[in-house]
């Protein structure tokens, strides 16, 4: 029996990893769930999987789910510093770490720190501080399991192969709802066109990452940091069926693949039960509905945030830090209808120009960075057109 302990339980990937705990009472425990703002959610979810306890990371939202819970046995703890203690817990197996941008971070890192197994979704947490996350990891024993299913899928290529072996790992990238558009087209496109992902459904943020791209140069990031590679030894290709979840090449040309229909409820499961496989009764793939595999280069020109990304990675230091921070706040300015889907690469690079370059981070020096880039992103915003109407 596996205790997890699931941060972000609300999320997209955190309701998932519900589902599959819920096939397997067996073998997986609910010890901690956590949630921003959803308490209805959050309250259901405890009432339903019983667990120790709850953490209300919004403050404000802490007496509605304490009096909600008040005849469960179910402790309700408050506050972003209550869920770096709880992932430390005895009683813990396992984190899930499906809290959405840099907010993921400190709790990650303090289980981490704490030698614990880590189901990682949270991508954002290798982007920003991946050095300082992999360093301390290999110190404490800690275990990092991808849950991104680009990196489950490296994940599973890698099992078996020594690391030498590794010539360059291939990400695969949807293209998202606007493969094909030009900035002509993609300066009209609205939020609620970005939110339509052809393949998968997520959170807004990454589902508006996907749109631009960020989130291929996101995982870009973060492939570097879980399999120790070089800059160089990192691709991407766009495939919009979304059936083969990345490649790996090997020093003889060697090719390896890991394929499937695109739902992350897999890649969550092999997380939480690896080095198991464990039998379900998700949809199967069907060779009649996938006929066709196609593959192209990605369009660094027009999806400029990819080139940034690539950019920020090959400049290291605190640049990836950086543009994390201004891209989680275009992606808010976006939603909002307050910046154009085009201002948002702009405001990026601006930002990686204007806060000041660090070559080996601290912590705190990453902290200090994602404020300062929120800071000058936010400035841009307020200067753009649509913000100012
Ligand atoms: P989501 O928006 O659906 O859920 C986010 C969760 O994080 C919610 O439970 C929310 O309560 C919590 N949260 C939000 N802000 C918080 C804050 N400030 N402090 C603490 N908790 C907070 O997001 P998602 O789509 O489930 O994505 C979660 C993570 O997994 C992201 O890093 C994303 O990149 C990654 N990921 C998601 C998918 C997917 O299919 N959704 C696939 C691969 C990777
Ligand atoms: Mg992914």
């Amino acid at each position: 029996m596996k205790r997890l302990a699931i941060l972000g339980s609300t999320g997209s990937i955190g309701t998932q990893a519900l589902d599959v705990v819920s096939s397997h009472p067996d073998l997986f425990r609910v010890e901690v769930l956590s949630a921003h703002s959803n308490t209805e959610l959050l309250i259901a979810q405890a009432r339903k999987y019983k667990p120790n306890a709850v953490v209300v990371t919004n403050d404000a939202k802490y007496e509605t789910v304490k009096k909600a819970l008040e005849s469960e046995p179910v402790k309700v703890f408050a506050g972003q510093a209550s869920l770096t203690e709880v992932v430390c817990w005895e009683s813990v197996d396992i984190i899930l770490g499906a809290i959405v941008g840099f907010a993921g971070l400190r709790s990650i890192y303090a289980a981490v720190d704490a030698g614990k197994r880590i189901a990682l979704a949270n991508k954002e947490t290798l982007v920003v501080a991946g050095d300082l996350v992999m360093q301390r990891a290999a110190e404490t024993g800690s275990v990092i399991i991808p849950v991104d299913s680009e990196h489950s899928a490296i994940f599973q290529c890698l099992v078996g192969e020594y690391h030498e072996a590794i010539e360059k790992v291939i990400l695969t990238a949807s293209g998202g709802p606007f493969r094909g558009k030009k900035p002509n087209f993609l300066v009209n496109v609205k939020a609620s066109h970005a939110l339509q992902h052809p393949n998968w459904t997520m959170g807004a943020k990454i589902t508006i990452d996907s749109a631009t791209l960020m989130n291929k140069g996101l995982e870009m990031i973060e492939a570097k940091w879980l399999f120790g590679l070089k800059n160089e030894q990192i691709d991407v290709i766009v495939h919009p069926q979304s059936a083969v979840h990345s490649f790996v090449q090997f020093t003889d040309g060697s090719l390896k693949a890991q394929a499937g229909i695109p739902d992350m409820k897999l890649p969550i499961q092999y997380a939480l039960a690896y080095p198991q496989r464990l039998p379900n009764t998700f949809k199967r793939y069907d060779f009649k509905e996938f006929a066709n595999l196609t593959f192209e280069e990605p369009d660094y020109k027009t999806f400029r945030n990819l080139a940034l990304a690539k950019e920020a990675m090959f400049k290291g230091g605190n640049t990836p830090c950086v543009l994390n921070a201004a891209n989680e706040v275009t992606v808010q300015a976006f939603l909002q209808n307050r910046v154009d889907f085009l201002e948002m690469s702009d405001i990026i690079e601006k930002t990686m120009a204007k806060v000041d370059f660090v070559a080996a981070p601290s912590f705190a020096d990453y902290e200090y960075s994602d404020a300062e880039a929120r800071k000058y992103a936010e400035e841009l915003v307020k200067q753009s057109p649509l913000a100012t109407h």
